[in-house]
């Protein structure tokens, strides 16, 4: 395919484009993203969908993830012929722009939508400093000095320059010979798993928007076609939202388990399961309708069976060979992909 020819470089771009889309800190607004190639005009477009329960769900999230990836791609195409760090700065600070609110959750200086009040990031990382600030950690601890030095001018500006900085940083961090072994080396005594594990995820997150900006480059000097990239929105035809029974859920937690154990051959009875999870059937029953219902009354269309279902309808030829969400597929989603 022209500009992107290595399935992986096409893979790597998908994987990338659908981080930077995960620019709402609802978890309803998951997108994913897919690259299809126009052959009649050998341009490359981009696909885009979010998860929708409604038909308007999310549209002004997918709106504004046109336009701002068209912000990026456009510092791309102003120097093509010379990406050099200039234009990466230029298409940083337009990353920055698109994904601020939501670095400022992975930070941990906003709340999240679901988890309110969590330790920031660069506490947990303050908290590493202090258990590791002897000699062989010199580099760690410089690294961090410096992350700790923008999250005080942050504090004091809270400007998109100054988050740039803290996320270059943060980069920076991550970059060191063996930054994930310095805080895996803390014992759980003096710091618990689930912070470490935290920290660890929070810097690899955060330092992403840098390098994506980076790779873009990279792939953009390598692949000038790409600074053409096309975005389109995809968006499922009215009907396929159809009106939700009031009788949802027509099933019994025991008809269930005995179907799943007939299905793969397990010996499971109600009884049993309703033992281990210290529960009884009437219970439990009652449990499992609830949360049934709840699930159908929220059933979204997933944004990766949107994007299949566009490129089906449309029979476009080549059919894109790679999607990628804004989030690790779900159970369904992916069962439904690896049998298409
Ligand atoms: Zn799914």
């Amino acid at each position: 395919m022209p500009g992107v020819e290595l399935f992986q470089e096409e893979r790597n771009l998908a994987s990338v484009l659908a981080f930077l889309s995960s620019i709402s800190n609802n978890p309803n607004h998951v997108s994913a993203v897919s690259i299809l190639e126009d052959v009649t005009t050998g341009s490359l477009n981009l696909l885009i969908a979010i998860n929708k329960a409604k038909f308007d769900d999310g549209n002004h999230i997918l709106q504004q993830l046109k336009d701002r990836f068209e912000d990026i791609f456009a510092q791309l195409s102003q120097a093509p012929y010379s990406i050099d760090s200039n234009v990466e700065d230029a298409v940083f600070a337009a990353i920055i722009s698109m994904c601020f609110k939501r670095i400022l959750c992975r930070l941990r200086f906003t709340n999240s939508y679901i988890k309110a009040s969590r330790q920031p990031i660069t506490l947990l990382l303050q908290k590493a400093m202090a258990l590791r600030s002897v000699k062989p950690f010199f580099n760690f601890m410089e690294r961090s000095r410096d992350v700790i030095k923008f999250v005080e001018s942050w504090r004091k500006q809270e400007t998109p320059d100054e988050l740039g900085s803290l996320v270059r940083s943060i980069q920076h961090l991550s970059k060191i010979s063996g930054f994930q072994d310095v805080i895996e080396s803390i014992s759980n005594h003096e710091m618990d798993p689930s912070s470490k594990k935290s920290l660890l995820n929070g810097v690899r997150k955060v330092a992403r928007y840098f390098e994506a900006a980076r790779f873009l480059c990279n792939l953009s000097k390598k692949h000038p076609s790409i600074q053409r990239l096309r975005f389109i929105l995809v968006k499922p035809p009215s009907n396929a939202f159809g009106e939700t029974s009031t009788a949802l859920c027509t099933s019994t937690l025991s008809s269930m388990i005995a179907r799943i154990a007939s299905l793969h051959g397990l010996q499971w009875n109600a009884d049993r399961i309703c033992h281990i999870l210290g529960t009884n059937e009437i219970e439990a029953g009652s449990r499992f309708i609830n949360q049934t219902n709840t699930i159908l009354l929220e059933a979204k269309i997933h944004a990766a069976i949107q994007l299949i279902l566009h490129c089906e309808t449309n029979k476009f030829t080549p059919q894109p060979r790679v999607i990628c969400a804004s989030k690790d597929a779900c159970f369904l989603c992916n069962a439904f992909i690896l049998t298409h």
